[in-house]
């Protein structure tokens, strides 16, 4: 079996106290591998590396920071499909959909801040001929970097990005259910000639080695993506340590569709909103919102085209759905859909786990499933699930669409479905999320502010906000003209 390592000041380590952590294939319930189960002791070894590291890193020239990251989206796209297959094994995503989306965006991540920080502008401000201020940015440090399972490479490299290529190191913790991708960067990382300690990686349980990454007192910047539960205690901690933080937590999407919509585009589009990633997208649209005269034509199209989405052994290059990431997950998503039950939902279509023959016979399958039915204001529709279940509910009106729309405590993102232009921007304006996409879902420009609003965020990540994030701002004030 294998045995992964951290990855330490360029060096793979397993953990100080020889403890290992089990990791499962979804798709067949057997374990495959073993991660280390660091704790404080190894995070203060990467914490050391990585403070070590930061003044020649933070002093290096951006081109050749860059040229080192270019170098890695290089190495990733050479290693794409050693990479999507174990994204695949590892989180139960299907091959096809980790080799054409998750590792092709981990690449572009890199790029995206690499050549970013060759392009960035400064600020001056020449205020009324008496003084210049200019603001100088500088790097924060070291960075404490911790991501979920289910977009392992994509996530990490998405905050990993950011921060070297503004300067600080970082010391990552990936998610414990699904260390192999983050493992396999480790030693792309070298490949790459970026110096030891400027990437250093740590494998553990969150309330082992993540718990001492946020608690560390060398570590003033953290960035994290994961559930609001957890979002809230790293919140809490950081506010205390008074440490710069950056949450990116759950969501309960709605997808709107009003009565005027192209369901032609608008029902595969909400389908797979709904049941890309088996569900388990933060951006997945988990609550569909339908015009009242439309409803019962979208629930029927909706279901006659969840059937594409047939759970199958995601190793397979035709498969479209594979397995939810670990068995806990699938006994959660249950517990929802039988909740929906007791509420008095109509399974419109799944509710239940699907066992497939031969090697995937003891994986975590679960079919996709739509719910009729259910007040908006019930428990399956304001807590987050995450896996293949979608919601559908009628209204009467924009201004009750918008209403359900923001009724929850999350604000992550939105979709808008309607041929009407002044109605699309009108209700985009009212939507209480960090992202609204108007007849698409998923098109990202990673120039754009990305975060969410209410309890699904605090803080955008992407873009401008990513390089404002990571670095300090200085100002200097220069007095114009005499000193006296
Ligand atoms: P999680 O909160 O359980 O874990 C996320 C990471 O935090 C893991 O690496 C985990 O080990 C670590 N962690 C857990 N407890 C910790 C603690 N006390 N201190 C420090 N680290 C700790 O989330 P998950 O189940 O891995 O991921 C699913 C969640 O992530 C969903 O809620 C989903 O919506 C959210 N998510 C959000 C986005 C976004 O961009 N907003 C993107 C992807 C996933």
């Amino acid at each position: 079996m294998q045995r992964l390592a951290n990855c330490i000041n360029g060096e793979f380590a397993p953990s100080e106290s020889g403890q290992w952590i089990d990791v499962t294939e979804p798709a067949t319930g057997a374990v495959y591998a073993q991660a280390p189960a660091s704790d404080a002791q190894d995070i203060d070894r990467a914490v050391a590396a990585a403070k070590n590291a930061y003044p020649a890193w933070s002093s290096t020239p951006a081109a050749e920071r860059s040229r080192l990251m270019l170098r890695l989206a290089d190495l990733i796209e050479r290693d794409l499909e050693s990479l999507a297959r174990a994204e695949s094994v590892d989180t139960g995503k299907p091959i096809e959909l980790a080799g054409r989306i998750d590792i092709p965006r981990a690449a572009a991540n890199l790029r995206f801040f690499a050549t970013a920080i060759l392009h960035d502008e400064g600020v001056a401000h020449h205020t009324d001929g008496q003084s210049l201020n200019y603001t100088l940015r500088k790097p924060r440090g070291v960075a404490g970097l911790i991501s979920p399972w289910n977009l392992p490479l994509y996530l990490l490299t998405w905050k990993i990005a950011p921060a070297i290529a503004t300067g600080n190191t970082c010391v990552a913790k990936p998610s414990e259910v699904t260390p192999m991708t983050a493992h396999m960067l480790g030693s792309l990382v070298i490949e790459a000639g970026i110096p030891p300690g400027v990437v250093n990686i740590v494998h553990g349980m969150g309330d082992g080695a993540g718990a001492a990454l946020v608690e560390h007192p060398d570590v003033p910047t953290l960035s994290f993506t994961g559930s609001t539960r957890v979002g809230s205690w790293i919140g809490a901690r950081a506010g205390d340590m008074l440490k710069r933080v950056s949450l990116e937590l759950g969501g309960k999407n709605p997808n709107i569709v009003f009565a005027d919509a192209d369901l032609e585009q608008a029902v595969p589009t909400a389908v797979a909103a709904a049941f890309t990633n088996q569900g388990q997208i933060c951006l997945c649209g988990s609550r569909i919102l339908v015009e009242r005269s439309r409803h019962d034509e979208f629930v029927d199209r909706l279901v006659a085209q969840a059937d594409r989405f047939a759970p199958a052994d995601p190793s397979e290059d035709g498969t479209r759905f594979g397995a939810l990431t670990s068995e806990p997950h699938l006994r959660k998503v249950e517990t929802a859909v039988n909740e929906a039950r007791r509420l008095g939902g109509v399974i419109r279509c799944g509710g239940e786990r699907v066992s497939l023959a031969g090697r995937c016979a003891g994986g975590y399958f679960y079919a996709p499933t739509v719910i009729t039915g259910l007040d908006p204001s019930c428990s399956v529709q304001q807590e987050e699930i995450f896996g293949p279940v979608v919601t559908v509910t009628p209204f009467d009106s924009d201004e009750q669409a918008i209403e359900i729309a923001n009724g929850t405590r999350y604000g992550l993102a939105a979709m808008v479905w309607t041929q009407n232009l002044t109605r699309a921007h009108r209700v985009a304006s009212r939507l209480e999320t960090g992202i609204v996409w108007v007849n698409c879902w998923m098109l990202r420009d990673l120039r754009t502010p990305f975060g969410g609003a209410k309890q699904s965020g605090v803080g955008r990540e992407g873009g401008r906000d990513a390089l404002r994030f990571f670095t300090e701002p200085t100002n200097v004030c220069i007095k114009l003209g005499d000193t006296t």
